[in-house]
């Protein structure tokens, strides 16, 4: 339970991408981990400790084997979740001597859920200062504005399948008409700026509704972001007290823009993870090529529970249940990266940490969702599969996830860190 407390925590001070990768940051210093500058040489020594950030919405962090390297283990997942970006400080008044934000859709949310709740705005500003331009976050942290429904007078079709627009509907509330500009200064002002310092803006919406645990014997929790965040964080917890390795180095990797795509310089699909694959490799005279064929990835994103109200939805033999252990996700056309191979080192590794494993299909007739796993590999292709933990209402504002599961992952990657997965031939595999 402790590891979920911990997560709630995580979440709440983890608003945006941004802050995700912050709170990494902070616990990757704070456990000795050096930073590294991507745009500098990068000099490591063996058994040493580096991360670096990218766009500071993205996290790589490596632990070096003290002997010659021989390939990465890595765990991957991402930082970004489903919301609403503000168009620059877009005000625009409505009727009713009101003023609102102007904000378009980032990712694929459940727009019914940011409805008739208290939110808040968080990201990133540039601000210019005598040394040029600084990227600082910020973050407004109370109840600030709110996207009110329309009254079911107006909208009888709204229990039936109404179809929200993002443009019309989902445009929040922030004040009255004499207010504009003052949430800009409020979000300036949080981080020592002035506001007409402010030259740029990446800002977010975000559901401020704090993560509870809840059930007859508090079997579940639910809390914004749980999506990705869940895997974010239970993959840095192993990662922080994985064993010194062997051969290989430990690999963490928190990617952003997932829900979008991940075409962003610090996304999934990017040269992120395989240049600095290949630098450390220089770095510490092992063969990048070799090193990186030789590698394993575990990409880490939610996967979906069995909804009790819903269950033809999911395929009859393949159900995944809350707290029932790490799900391990299939996919035949590839948007999972899981195979035969990886399905059977990564499932010996949990067999032999003791942690139940579920597997998660489609139905044949539903094409289901994708993930990082198989965009990063496009560009470091390695052995790797596609897990998660079961979770409801994925991409809703608030979701719902099992209390035993945070502990079954940290365990599971915590053995594969432990665990050096070495490549043999082609398919063939030792487990030392
Ligand atoms: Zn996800």
């Amino acid at each position: 339970m402790n590891s979920v407390l911990d997560f709630l925590d995580f979440v709440s001070a983890s608003p945006t991408a941004f802050h995700a990768a912050q709170q990494a940051a902070h616990r990757l210093e704070a456990a000795g981990f050096q930073r590294l500058d991507e745009h500098k040489a990068f000099e490591l020594i063996p058994g040493g400790k580096y991360y670096l950030t990218r766009n500071r919405s993205a996290v790589l962090a490596f632990r070096l084997p003290k002997g010659a390297l021989t390939h990465y283990q890595i765990v991957a997942s991402h930082a970004d979740s489903p919301c609403f970006k503000l168009k620059n400080t877009g005000e625009s008044d409505a009727a009713g001597d009101c003023l609102r934000l102007n904000v378009e859709g980032y990712g694929g949310m459940i727009m019914s859920t940011w409805l008739d709740r208290p939110l808040s705005i968080a990201g990133r500003l540039l601000v210019r200062t005598p040394e040029g331009l600084a990227s600082r976050l910020c973050d407004l942290d109370r109840d600030a504005v709110l996207i009110p429904n329309l009254p079911i007078h107006f909208n009888r079709e709204v229990n039936k399948g109404y179809a929200f627009n993002a443009q019309v509907d989902m445009q929040p509330l922030c004040g009255g008409a004499g207010s504009r500009g003052l949430l800009l200064r409020e979000l300036a002002e949080s981080c020592g700026a002035a506001p007409e310092d402010v030259a740029g803006t990446d800002l977010f919406l975000y559901n401020r509704m704090p993560g509870t645990i809840w059930g007859a014997q508090d079997e579940f929790f639910s809390a914004p972001r749980i999506d990705d965040l869940q895997c974010a964080h239970a993959s840095l917890l192993a990662f922080l007290s994985a064993p010194e390795p062997r051969g290989h180095a430990d690999v963490y990797a928190l990617f952003d823009n997932e829900e979008v795509g991940s075409g962003s310089k610090q996304g999934a699909d990017s040269n992120l993870l395989s240049a600095a694959l290949r630098r450390v490799s220089l770095a510490v005279g092992a063969d990048p090529d070799a090193a990186i064929a030789s590698s394993f990835m575990v990409s880490a994103d939610n996967a979906h529970a069995v909804h009790p109200n819903h269950p033809e939805k999911y395929d009859d033999a393949n159900r995944c249940r809350m707290n029932g252990g790490v799900v391990i996700k299939h996919n035949a056309a590839q948007k999972y990266t899981t195979d035969g191979a990886s399905d059977a080192v990564f499932s010996e590794i949990c067999r032999s940490a003791g942690v139940p494993v579920q597997h998660f299909f489609n139905r044949a007739d539903v094409p289901g969702g994708s993930t990082l796993g198989h965009i990063a590999n496009t560009h470091a292709s390695m052995n790797s599969l596609d897990i998660g933990l079961a979770q409801l209402a994925m991409h809703s504002s608030y979701e719902t996830a099992g209390t035993a599961d945070p502990d079954f992952m940290i365990r599971a990657l915590d053995a594969f860190y432990a665990t050096d997965v070495q490549a043999e031939g082609d398919g063939d595999f030792r487990l030392a």
